[in-house]
């Protein structure tokens, strides 16, 4: 596999709802990349196991549950963990644009909520690491409760794999 090709795939990837794959509830996907000291990260998870709701937000109390997690996405910590220092060094969420609720828009909220729609919450952060990362820890399960499983799929300059993380052991090590 061309690395260069799929992380220019993975830049473009942040769309209002996953076409790559399934939207299953309580089951979100993690892509991982690695390349040198560039790590690439991007959570797909159901709006249902964020917000527990999946349309943008019509409430008040809605768009602060929004809010707030827009709020936690500033701290990449919150979501993963990784056994190497990492200096973040880019971020990009599709939660503003799809979730979060606007002045202008009070027509389009009744409509998506009549069709009761799914859909994902996407969110990708970039980080620059001296070592190449061996273990990674997913506390998303905490911000995320209902959540049950995370497929993840990684990828490095020699190697790929794919795993499924479970909430009772919310961690992998990517071993040499
Ligand atoms: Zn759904």
């Amino acid at each position: 596999m061309n690395l260069t090709r799929v992380i220019a795939v993975l830049c473009g990837l942040v769309a209002p709802w996953s076409l790559a794959q399934q939207h299953v509830h309580d089951h979100g996907s993690l892509l991982m990349i690695q390349e040198n000291d560039r790590l690439q990260i991007q959570f797909d998870i159901p709006a249902a196991n964020i917000f527990n709701f999946e349309h943008q937000a019509v409430t008040s109390a809605q768009n602060n549950t929004v809010r707030e997690f827009m709020m936690m996405l500033n701290s990449p910590q919150l979501f993963i963990q990784f056994n190497e220092n990492c200096r973040l060094s880019g971020m990009t969420e599709n939660v503003s644009q799809v979730f979060l609720k606007t002045k202008t828009d009070q027509h389009h909220h009744a409509h998506v909520e009549e069709h009761h729609e799914h859909a994902n919450v996407i969110f990708s952060y970039e980080f620059s690491c001296k070592q190449a990362v061996r273990t990674v820890q997913l506390p998303i399960f905490e911000r995320a409760i209902t959540l049950q499983q995370i497929e993840v799929q990684w990828i490095d300059n020699q190697r790929q794999g794919l795993l499924t993380v479970s909430r009772n052991t919310p961690s992998f090590s990517l071993l040499k």
